[in-house]
Order: C-alpha cells, then sequence, then structure tokens
C-alpha cells in the first residue's frame, strides 16, 4: 500500500534537450536524436528505481511537450503552421500547430517508447498522453471548426494508440487533463465521456490527471485569483467518480485545495500530489509523510498512492531527484508507521 508514482515527465539531461524550459529544443541532430532519448529513459527511470518510485514513467523523455508528442505522430496536423494562440481560458500564450486535415493515425505514435521502458524496468510501468479535452486545447483547428467533434476524434485515436500501448506491457494508462480545472462546462456534458471512448476496452488500470499546471508564472499568477480555496475538483470529482476511469490524480501539496474534497472520490485510486513542482524547495521526507497522513483521513492507504503534483520537466535535474527521493522516503515513513514497512 502506498504505493509511490509520478505525474508523468522529468527533466531532460542537458545533452538531449536546453534545461528548465517548456517546448525545449532538442540539443542533437537528427540522426541521433531517437538514441539519446533513449538513453535519457535509462536515466529516469534509474532515478526513479534509486528514490524507490513503485510505478515509473519514462520521464516524457522522447516528447517536447506533453502534448505535442502525440500529436506530432498524426497525420492531419501541420506543424509547419504554427500559430501563437491563448490557452487553457487564455492564461497563457502558446506556439501551437494547426489542424488542417482529416485526423489519422497512420502508425503507433509511442509503442517504441513504450517497448524500450518496458525492457528496462521490472516496476510497474505508466505510460501518459494528453486527454482529448486538453489536446482541444492545445492546438489551432482550421478543419473541423466543432470543439466536441474534434475532441471525440481524438478520443477515439488515443484509444487505437492505448491499446497498442497496453499490448507492449503497460500496467497504468494515464491521460492528462489539465483542461477539466479549466473548462468546467465541457467536463460535464462531454469531457468524461470523451475520457471513456478513450479508454475503451483497456486492459489496464487507468488513470486522469488534473492539475493547477507547472509552476510557470501563468499559472502562479492564475493560482492567486482563486481564492483561499480551490474548489474546482469538487464539481469533477462526483462525475469522475461514478466514471470507469480507475485513478484520480490531484495536486495537494502546497496547493489550496481543501483536502476533505478527496472523499468526492470514493471508490477510486487517488494519486495525491505530495510534491509542489511549483518551488525548487525540495521537501523533507517528513514533509511528505505529514501530507500523506492528511490524506489517509479520507483515502483508505490501499486506495492511496503518493505522487507530484505535476511534470517535474521545467525543473532543475538535481531538484527533481530530491524530490523523487523525498517522496519514496515519505511514504516509506507511512508504511512503517502503518506496519507494512
Ligand atoms: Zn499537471
Amino acid at each position: 500500500m502506498l504505493l509511490t508514482t509520478i505525474a508523468g515527465s522529468l527533466p531532460k539531461p542537458p545533452w538531449l534537450a536546453a534545461p528548465e524550459t517548456l517546448w525545449a529544443p532538442w540539443r542533437l541532430p537528427r540522426e541521433q536524436l531517437a538514441e539519446g532519448q533513449r538513453d535519457a529513459v535509462l536515466v529516469a527511470l534509474k532515478d526513479q528505481e534509486r528514490a524507490g518510485i513503485d510505478i515509473v514513467t519514462d520521464g516524457e523523455q522522447s516528447r517536447q511537450h506533453f502534448v505535442h508528442g502525440f500529436l506530432a505522430g498524426l497525420e492531419g496536423i501541420d506543424f509547419g503552421r504554427r500559430v501563437t494562440i491563448g490557452i487553457r481560458a487564455d492564461r497563457y500564450r502558446a506556439e501551437v500547430p494547426t489542424v488542417t486535415g482529416p485526423l489519422c493515425r497512420r502508425a503507433p505514435v509511442h509503442l517504441g517508447e513504450v517497448r524500450w521502458a518496458r525492457a528496462h524496468t521490472a516496476r510497474k510501468l505508466k505510460f501518459t498522453l494528453p486527454g482529448p479535452r486538453t489536446l482541444g486545447d492545445t492546438l489551432a483547428d482550421e478543419y473541423y471548426r466543432d470543439r466536441v467533434g474534434l475532441a471525440m476524434e481524438f478520443a477515439r485515436l488515443l484509444n487505437e494508440e492505448a491499446r497498442d500501448l497496453v499490448a507492449a506491457g503497460l500496467d497504468v494508462l494515464q491521460l492528462d487533463e489539465p483542461a477539466f480545472n479549466v473548462y468546467m462546462d465541457d467536463v460535464k456534458t462531454w469531457g468524461i465521456d470523451a475520457l471513456h471512448r478513450a479508454v475503451d476496452g483497456l486492459g489496464c488500470r487507468t488513470a486522469v490527471h488534473i492539475c493547477y499546471g507547472y509552476g510557470i508564472k501563468a499559472n502562479i499568477d492564475w493560482k492567486r485569483t482563486l481564492g483561499a480555496e480551490w474548489r474546482q475538483y469538487e464539481e469533477t470529482f462526483p462525475l469522475l467518480a461514478q466514471s470507469r476511469i480507475d485513478q484520480i490524480s490531484l495536486e495537494c501539496a502546497n496547493s489550496r485545495v481543501p483536502l476533505s474534497l478527496l472523499g468526492l472520490l470514493a471508490g477510486k485510486d487517488v494519486l495525491v500530489g505530495v510534491i509542489d513542482v511549483a518551488t525548487q524547495a525540495i521537501e523533507t521526507p517528513e514533509e511528505v509523510a505529514a501530507t500523506i497522513r492528511r490524506a489517509t483521513a479520507y483515502v483508505r492507504p490501499e486506495r492511496l498512492y503518493p505522487c507530484t503534483n505535476c511534470g517535474m520537466v521545467p525543473l532543475p535535474r538535481a531538484v527533481a531527484r530530491g524530490k523523487l527521493q523525498a517522496l519514496g522516503g515519505g511514504a516509506r515513513l507511512v508504511r512503517r508507521e502503518l506496519g507494512v514497512a
């Protein structure tokens, strides 16, 4: 119990991509890139194993950004036609590609990455894909011109992809939906349906990660506007509790999310964020343990998975490594108290 995992991403080595940067450009020439990415995955796996993380990821070492990795493998999206738009309800501006034709997945996008990671760790393996709502929010669409239709099309393609990845030995398939904390009405009317379509028939555990974003300035400024208590989850958790998704990931470290909202997720595994990714201060294992203990008031330890608040890709590597150690160490402390060490 209290099995640890991470939201998904880890910093890339400086020889692979510019450090501490979102959408960081690759630093290797095209002919060396795939090999460099594979090497970086080995380091990411090793760092997690050393820290005692139970359910590991590939650290998202092979994608430039958590959304654009999957998009880059699809037909119908023109990365040559990048435009700068406001995303997440105009919270910040990002340069995004454009949908210019029917979406099509000619071949698996991430299968090689999952096979490589699966072959190099004996731990349980999780892989992350962007969720349909967030995908639709992180591009320009000049073809479908129908937000729901586009998301459902993405959900269909995600399901095709996920089936291939699960067949390669995945234990957990996670969909990242930070947009679920922004477009609350969409979550209610069709967001959960889109998730269901994406995970339909998968033979593994399924997770959805919802968060308040990386620790970039635009997000920190946004959080200041959310008041003393962040209650976005209060609207979505009852819907997710009724859904067919197995695990829900949320942020609890240094966030203003009332922990009582965890009580809305009865019957689900809860990935409780106990590591703040918006600060370079490294938590102590005792601090992590304290957050876990507080969460056990609402989630049984068998259902509680200590996790990071969000991806750690923008952090310095040494900081991320320290936070991984704190995550593993904090969970060990609480397990020991519960007599299951
Ligand atoms: Zn996140």
